[in-house]
């Protein structure tokens, strides 16, 4: 079927070039074990978000959705020493689980998990003049995402690369029936038409094809 020729052509592209080490595989192990959602990024994802940091030059990142912190391993490996992830996550139970994967793949020092809802997160961050960021990726609750670019907006400089994950959930974003995808697609008219960004959506495969917004911001 088409779906396991995908999950095929994935497995083959990550075992390749991105393949797992030890802090990565204990990170999905023992978010598994302590009953977290399965939902994190693919293998390939995470070295794709890692090498956009590093093109990037990034060195203060903000991550919306920490879950068990295996996005943010890639994340804070590809900072330089003194960077800094801040990753906002609405779980405490997730947020814990993270930060033990974190600690186990040695980098702490450049992660910052803030618990609570990311909307009154994000305030706090622009209200405390904690930006810009380099680079914000979105990656939580499907129907935050508009809100969540309009906060990102607020915490950029130009040149900011704001990533949103799930642009394309299987197709479902072009169904305008689906209730469940009518915020992403509000989310991706937002990206496309907004005069202040540069924007595409990458398509990338798992079981299904989904897809990474990438927007640079040209104007905040
Ligand atoms: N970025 C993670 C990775 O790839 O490893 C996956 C994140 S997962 C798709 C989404 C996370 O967002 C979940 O852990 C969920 O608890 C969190 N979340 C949901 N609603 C939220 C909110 N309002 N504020 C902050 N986090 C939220």
């Amino acid at each position: 079927s088409t779906r396991e020729l995908l999950k095929n052509i994935d497995a083959y592209v990550a075992d390749l070039y991105a393949p797992a080490d030890e802090a990565l595989t204990a990170a999905l192990r023992e978010s598994e074990r302590a009953g977290l959602p399965q939902i994190n990024v693919s293998a390939s994802e995470g070295k794709l978000l890692q090498m956009l940091v590093e093109i990037s030059g990034s060195r203060r990142a903000l991550e919306i959705g920490t879950l068990g912190g295996y996005s943010a391993i890639h994340f804070a490996r590809a900072l330089p020493d003194d960077g800094r992830l801040i990753s906002l996550e609405l779980e405490e139970r997730h947020a814990e689980v993270a930060r033990r994967n974190i600690e186990r793949a040695g980098l702490s020092e450049r992660v910052e998990i803030r618990v609570g809802d990311a909307r009154d997160a994000l305030a706090g961050l622009v209200e405390n003049g904690e930006g810009p960021f380099d680079l914000i990726f979105i990656d939580a609750d499907k129907e935050g995402y508009p809100e969540y670019l309009d906060w990102s907006m607020r915490l950029s400089r130009p040149g900011t690369l704001i990533l949103g994950d799930n642009a394309i959930r299987g197709g479902s974003v072009m169904d305008p029936d689906d209730p469940s995808s009518r915020a992403m697609r509000e989310f991706n008219e937002k990206l496309a038409k907004d005069p202040r960004l540069s924007a595409l959506v990458l398509p990338l495969i798992r079981d299904r094809i989904d897809g990474l917004a990438i927007a640079r911001v040209l104007e905040p």
